[in-house]
């Protein structure tokens, strides 16, 4: 047991008279349903921390909104879908909860060829495999892991929204980022245990002509790598691109942003037809944090807008650096914020990369670059220090020509 998360997941919830919830609407949260009725487990609901995603039923169970668990259960079993146990966990027991389970017995009994997915069959096989490695890791201290890693290539975006989360409205000369990539990548894998996802992004990752040639680079380095393109849909790959990456771990997630996906029914078209794995995800709603300006917040705020953050393990590779968020990296590489060494790991610097890669994964307090955020809680209506105008429709877009004003540190 570790944090109060303990293993035993399957023996003890058959055998348990109280409600067995599932927290967190992940992808992975639909796989734990099916291998808990496979396992004479009856699940009561899931929980949530986004109150949108509440207003509706999930696999024809009830969606709690989180904070209110403890005005429906005086006492409940919870398994966790979310890849953070430990901040999942930190946070049930906030509500006066203790018993919670990793859902590691569950997956591992689990055949996800037996259920038709939202995600494809592929997609949803790497994802479970992925969850389980977190998992394992999870209750290892002494490993470094990165649940993922976002391979920034470009900073071009075909998109121009409004409360872009890695803010590409503010860069006013948009380049490819595709410089010593792949030395990069090289670096961080032989310096930590386990990385379980990398996932190309940008921007829009296909705006970078050299995409295929530098997710082949990634794949070649270790053909087990799960890779995943993170797009937007407004541009088709060509076919003797995608060919390449035939019977490869690559995947496609795409995000629907409904009209603005223009391309939408051709991405999926030709994915299909090369047999590469997608999932499609409506935009939907995000959490505004896209400001960036200082707060001069104290040390117990800077450390409450950290707890409160569901970023600190977005960690995001970015013009030979590593960070722990988009946003650190991002306003970073605009100079909008000050260039303190303790925000990124400089890969190419040398020095004890193992031990300062570990520091910033392993960081629990926060970021001096915290102070220029404006947060990114999961739920912004609760959170205590928050700066951001809340839940904003994803994809509103700005004008092309409007430049978003920053103060330039150098
Ligand atoms: S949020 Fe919009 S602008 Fe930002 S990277 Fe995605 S598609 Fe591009
Ligand atoms: S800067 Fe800090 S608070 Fe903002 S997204 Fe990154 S880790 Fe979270």
């Amino acid at each position: 047991m570790k944090r109060n998360i303990r293993f035993d997941c399957i023996e003890t919830l058959k055998s348990s008279d109280k409600p067995v919830i599932i927290y967190s609407l992940t992808e992975e949260a639909e796989a734990i349903a099916n291998s808990c009725k496979d396992n004479g487990i009856v699940v009561t609901a899931f929980c949530d921390n986004e109150i949108r995603k509440t207003k509706k039923t999930y696999c024809d169970l009830e969606v709690i909104y989180t904070p209110e668990l403890p005005n429906i259960y005086k006492d409940a079993n919870f398994i966790i879908a979310h890849h953070t146990l430990g901040d999942c966990a930190e946070q049930l027991n906030d509500l006066g909860f203790r018993n919670i389970f990793s859902p590691l017995e569950l997956f591992r009994s689990y055949e996800v060829k037996r259920y038709k997915h939202r995600a494809s069959q592929s997609y949803m096989e790497k994802k479970i495999s992925n969850a389980m490695k977190i998992n394992e890791l999870y209750f290892d201290d002494a490993k470094t892991y990165l649940r993922s890693l976002d391979v920034v290539i470009t900073t071009k975006c075909s998109l121009n929204c409004s409360g872009c989360s890695n803010l590409m409205p503010y860069y006013n000369s948009q380049t490819n980022t595709d410089n010593e990539i792949l030395e990069a990548v090289k670096i961080i894998s032989e310096n930590v245990d386990h990385i379980s996802e990398y996932r190309i992004i940008g921007g829009e990752p296909l705006m970078n002509n050299n995409w295929a040639q530098i997710t082949m680079g990634l794949i070649e380095q270790d053909p087990s790598r799960s890779v995943y393109i993170y797009s937007n849909a407004t541009i088709c790959p060509k076919d003797n691109h995608l060919e390449m990456f035939e019977g490869k771990n690559l995947h496609f997630y795409l995000t629907d942003y409904g009209d603005l996906s223009r391309n939408m029914d051709r991405v999926i078209a030709s994915l299909k037809k090369h047999n590469i794995g997608f999932y499609r995800k409506p935009a939907g709603n995000w959490v505004d944090c896209s400001g960036i300006k200082q707060h001069n917040r104290s040390i117990p705020e800077l450390k409450q807008v950290f707890k409160e953050c569901c970023a600190t393990e977005l960690y995001t590779l970015l013009d030979g650096k590593l960070y722990t968020c988009p946003f650190i990296a991002n306003a970073a590489n605009l100079n909008a914020i000050p260039d303190i060494k303790s925000n990124y790991v400089d890969l190419f610097e040398g020095g004890d990369l193992k031990n300062k890669i570990r520091r910033l994964v392993k960081m629990n307090n926060f970021f001096p670059a915290c102070d220029f955020c404006d947060g990114r809680p999961h739920d912004p209506a609760n959170a205590k220090v928050y700066a951001g105008n809340g839940l904003i429709k994803a994809g509103k877009q700005l004008p092309r020509n409007e430049e978003l004003p920053f103060v330039k540190f150098k």
